[in-house]
């Protein structure tokens, strides 16, 4: 494809996708095929020769659209926010049109600035203390690819940092001599995510007992310290989590980094989603004691506006992070090394896409204001929602609403909450899905989109009481 071609399909792509998004509401939100179906469309060679540029374009309605699910449908209310937006869509653009991979300063030096001066955006405007300030230090943030990876790359960095003599060299390999009396802890409603960095790093979780709001506490984190101890076991990290999976809950950062502090264990703070509402002053009391924690990181990929993938890192020591992390071949150093930052220290990958791009061209395009309304918008709608529920005697909601989610079910056995699950997925209408809280089976309902209406909430709440009729009729005779 030459610059003339490109032109063309370029403005057709710009055509299609803003028609797409327009017209979403006219596509069933969720799609209708069983596992294999591309398999029967496609062909199962790749093509010898390049094809018509109409050909590809008219396959993605053929064979690609029906087998999406789509996130930015109105209709669409399960997980959380997948963030999207137009300038965060160009941005994303240019930056593969500019294709550097800025894992050091002189890869491109723009990069690696623009990410530096976002992270000090960003966390000034969550109210960040400064000692996590590129600006002011010794901290500062850096952008991962995901909020799983900020939790793998903030546990390992302090196993790793710990204690150097824990590994052996043989042959090509680095072996782990594994230490199974490590001890990381979380809450029982931490995401997955948690589990998976204990599993890579050999340590083996403990889950701990949430209170009755769903958050994890001082107190039961202080229990289970105290007693591993006693069995000789070493804790050394705790992941607490701002807005959980399943119920949108808050540990208690200001009770837990209080213990982490004076046991000398790491604290990282998972707001995979609820950070991005710390934006907003009101929202704020949520990290009191941050002072006191290690790292912790959000996703403006979920509730900011921007696209998958851009998740927030801030640490209070980058020293830390980075000896945990530093490999320095002589091909990747460069003349500025001792005074620049290199970002491949501050994580897995060394490629790097240049992501500050997109969170810059969406912060300037909003701005604060532009931001917080949306954000204030989703709790406004979920308090709606969570009205409607209340009014009508057959459910109950589950846990607070703070943000954007409502956790709600029919009052009773929790396999009638199951079968209304099941219906209001099966009409295609709507999407959404299910949480286990406190051996009760719950129905979550996100709200999601960047233009997310009281209308839809409205549609949605009829659908979920016209299925919840239908299945509480009693049998016909
Ligand atoms: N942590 C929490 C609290 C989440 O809700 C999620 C996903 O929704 C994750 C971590 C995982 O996020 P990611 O997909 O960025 O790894």
């Amino acid at each position: 494809m030459d610059a003339e071609e490109f032109r063309k399909r370029g403005r057709e792509m710009v055509d299609y996708i803003a028609d797409y998004m327009t017209n979403i509401k006219s596509r069933p939100v969720t799609p209708d095929v069983e596992p294999g179906y591309l398999r029967h469309l496609l062909p199962e060679e790749a093509p010898n020769k390049g094809e018509d540029w109409t050909d590809i374009m008219a396959d993605v309605e053929r064979a690609i659209m029906p087998g999406i699910t789509h996130w930015q449908h109105p209709d669409f209310h399960a997980y959380f926010p997948a963030g999207n937006s137009y300038p965060s869509i160009l941005a994303d653009m240019l930056a593969d049109a500019i294709g550097c991979i800025g894992f050091s300063w002189a890869a491109s030096p723009a990069c690696t600035e623009l990410e530096m001066l976002m992270m000090d955006w960003l966390g000034k405007l969550i109210g960040l203390p400064e000692q996590f300030l590129h600006s002011a230090g010794p901290g500062g943030g850096c952008l991962q690819g995901s909020a799983s990876d900020a939790v793998l790359v903030a546990e390992e960095s302090r196993s790793v940092a710990r204690d150097a003599s824990e590994f052996v060299l043989v042959g090509p390999h680095l072996l782990r001599v594994v230490d199974r009396s490590e001890h990381p802890y979380c809450s029982k409603l931490a995401h997955s995510c948690v589990e998976k960095a204990g599993m890579i790093g050999l340590v083996k979780l403990r889950h701990l007992d949430v209170d009755e709001n769903f958050s994890l506490r001082g107190s039961a984190l202080e229990e289970a310290i105290q007693a591993d101890k006693k069995q000789g076991l070493v804790p050394f990290f705790v992941c607490a989590t701002l807005g959980t999976t399943g119920v949108c809950s808050f540990d208690n950062i200001a009770e837990l980094s209080k213990i982490t502090s004076r046991e000398g264990l790491y604290m990282h703070v998972d707001a995979a989603y609820a950070g991005n509402a710390l934006i907003c002053p009101e929202f704020r009391h949520l990290i009191e004691g941050i002072e006191n924690v290690n790292s912790l990181a959000f996703n403006p990929n979920k509730w900011l506006q921007v696209n998958f993938d851009c998740t927030l890192m801030w640490v209070k020591s980058a020293q830390e992070l980075t000896s945990a992390l530093n490999v320095d071949p002589l091909y990747l150093q460069h003349k500025h090394d001792d005074k620049a930052i290199d970002f491949r220290h501050w994580g897995v990958p060394l490629s790097r896409r240049f992501r500050a791009l997109k969170l810059w061209f969406v912060l300037r395009t909003y701005g604060v204001e532009g931001l917080r309304s949306r954000i204030r918008e989703h709790c406004r709608l979920a308090k709606i929602f969570q009205n409607r529920v209340l009014s009508d005697d057959r459910f109950e909601v589950v846990g607070d609403v703070t943000m954007g989610l409502v956790c709600f079910r029919l009052q009773g056995a929790n396999s009638q909450t199951q079968k209304l699950h099941k219906m209001i997925n099966e009409s295609r209408k709507l999407h959404v899905v299910p949480a286990m809280l406190n051996e009760k089976y719950v129905i979550r309902f996100a709200l999601c989109t960047e233009h997310a209406k009281e209308a839809d909430v409205e549609f949605a709440w009829r659908m979920i009481t016209c299925l919840t009729s239908q299945l509480l009729a009693p049998p016909l005779r």
